[in-house]
């Protein structure tokens, strides 16, 4: 091996490029991470963390409504946007000091600037030059906002957590997780929220009983969901800004929220310089031990696009660095991983759609349980649970398990280890339930609702 400055140089300091640092640098290795933007990456700054925060502070309103058949009576409290986005601030700001403080103390050198691969052993920062055994891209992805009439006036979720002042009606574009989110929070935060989706039926990718439940549930909330429409243009006015769509109809708003995808971040990063192959999806060509076409240069995270999810990205970079630094091998299986959309209420799903489970285990039975949660008995909310599993005929395998209803993120992470061990559905029904709970639904269907 030639004398290099590194053992490992990291392009990234976010979920996925952290990870791999510190651990490598657990395993003895010399690591520097270099971070143009933000500690933490986009999950700390303009991601999980901050959107969490939005959810939090948007289900509030909802909940101080349902107080009052509970017999808690309060003026109507009202919102203010400059105290969230302020406190939010504070929060992440604390947030990018622990992330710095967890590299330096795992011994990583943190270099502050952007970064850009000059050949396959030396990466810029500036004016200084490093060389590393190996590199590791880790640069995450970036909002992609399509081109049109006006588009310089739609903003991006990277955006839209600081704006100046709160949008009262605000316009979003996609049928995604960020824009599904977004419509969730700034309609619980008082806004005019219309959601303009191209398609016939968003989320694309997730079950379809749970897509259509999700429609239903998100109109109720009072969301203005759009579909089959897409903007043609956007214009300034005096009243706002103007949005033609191609239906032929406007909408007048404060802002535009463009959610139609990220794309892998590789502005700038000197990819012309190596052997790193691109996909046609725009992202870095790795095997499956993150390793590029160049044989030095390694890439994970959001940069590959396999699942664009911190956990994943957290995964990816252990993996990396057990196998590369500690000698261990160490595959991550993108089987069964859970994931939630944090929508009023969230959607928890993990395994196979209906539609994808038929086609790879061909047979099926088919469970699901449609009810109105508990709370909402006195609440008067008009809101309702929907539980699906999906079992595989021939083994009993539980292959499927999708919900929306209040805390389905926190409920299906636990349904996901059952999933993951392999769990039948006569395991789940064995299991004793926790009364009274939505989560118990998941061991009490007993009634097939549709079989092959
Ligand atoms: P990132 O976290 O994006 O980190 C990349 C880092 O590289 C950035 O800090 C960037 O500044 C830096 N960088 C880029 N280029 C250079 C360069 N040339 N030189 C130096 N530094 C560079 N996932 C979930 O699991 N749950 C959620 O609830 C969730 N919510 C989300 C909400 C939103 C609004 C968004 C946008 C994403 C959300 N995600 C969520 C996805 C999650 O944030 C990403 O999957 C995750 O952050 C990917 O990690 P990464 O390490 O690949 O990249
Ligand atoms: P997604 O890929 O999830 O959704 C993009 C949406 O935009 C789709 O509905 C897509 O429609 C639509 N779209 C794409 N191009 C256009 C266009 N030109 N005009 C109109 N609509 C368009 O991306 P997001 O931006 O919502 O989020 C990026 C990723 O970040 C997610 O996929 C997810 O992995 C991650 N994330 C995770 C979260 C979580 O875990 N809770 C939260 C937020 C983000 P179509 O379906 O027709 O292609």
């Amino acid at each position: 091996m030639q004398n290099h400055d590194y053992d490992l140089f990291v392009i990234g300091a976010g979920s996925g490029g952290v990870r791999a640092a510190r651990m490598a640098a657990g395993f003895g290795a010399k690591v520097a991470v270099s971070e143009d933007r933000y500690m933490g990456g986009t999950c700390v700054n303009v991601g999980c963390v901050p959107k969490k925060l939005y959810v939090y502070a948007a289900e509030f309103g909802k909940s101080f409504k349902d107080a009052k058949n509970f017999g808690w009576n309060s003026e109507q409290p009202a919102f203010n946007w400059a105290t969230l986005r302020d406190n939010k601030k504070t929060e992440i700001f604390r947030l990018n000091a622990i992330y710095d403080n967890l590299l330096t103390g795992a011994k990583a050198v943190v270099i502050k600037g952007r970064a850009r691969i000059i050949d396959a052993h030396t990466v810029a920062v500036g004016e200084q030059r490093y060389t590393a055994d190996k590199i590791l891209i880790a640069t995450g992805g970036w909002p992609h906002i399509p081109k049109f009439p006006g588009s310089e006036l739609a903003i991006s979720s990277n955006e839209v957590f600081d704006l100046e002042q709160f949008p009262k009606r605000l316009a979003i574009v996609g049928g995604g997780y960020i824009a599904v989110e977004f419509a969730g929070i700034f309609n619980g935060l008082g806004a005019k929220v219309s959601q303009l989706y191209r398609g016939s039926m968003f989320l694309r990718n997730f079950d379809a009983d749970i897509r259509a439940h999700a429609a239903q549930e998100i109109a109720k909330t009072g969301v203005d969901l759009r579909f089959n429409v897409n903007v043609q243009s956007i214009t300034a006015g005096h009243g706002g800004l103007q949005v033609l769509l191609t239906d032929g109809s406007t909408l007048e708003v404060d802002a535009v929220l463009y959610a139609t995808g990220r794309k892998a971040n590789l502005e700038g990063l000197g990819l012309e310089n190596v052997n790193v192959k691109i996909s046609d999806a725009g992202t870095i060509e790795v095997d499956k031990n993150y390793c590029t076409s160049e044989p030095s240069i390694f890439a994970l995270g959001d940069v590959v696009g396999r699942m664009e999810l911190t956990p994943v990205a957290l995964a990816e970079g252990m993996s990396f660095a057990r196998r590369q630094f500690g000698g261990l091998e160490n595959a991550v299986d993108y089987e069964f991983i859970p994931t939630a959309v944090f929508c009023q209420p969230n959607i928890g799903t993990v395994g196979f759609t209906e539609d994808e489970a038929r086609t790879k285990f061909g047979k099926l039975r088919v469970f699901k349980s449609t009810f109105k949660p508990m709370k909402h008995s006195l609440s008067g909310r008009d809101e309702k649970t929907f539980m699906k599993l999906i079992v595989d005929k021939t083994s009993d395998r539980v292959v499927g398990a999708h919900m929306m209803g209040p805390d389905a993120g926190e409920i299906m992470q636990g349904i996901a280890i059952a999933m993951r061990a392999g769990a039948t559905k006569a395991v789940f029904d064995s299991t004793i339930g926790i009364h009274p709970t939505a989560a118990e639904e998941f061991v009490t269907m007993r009634e097939v609702w549709r079989e092959d």
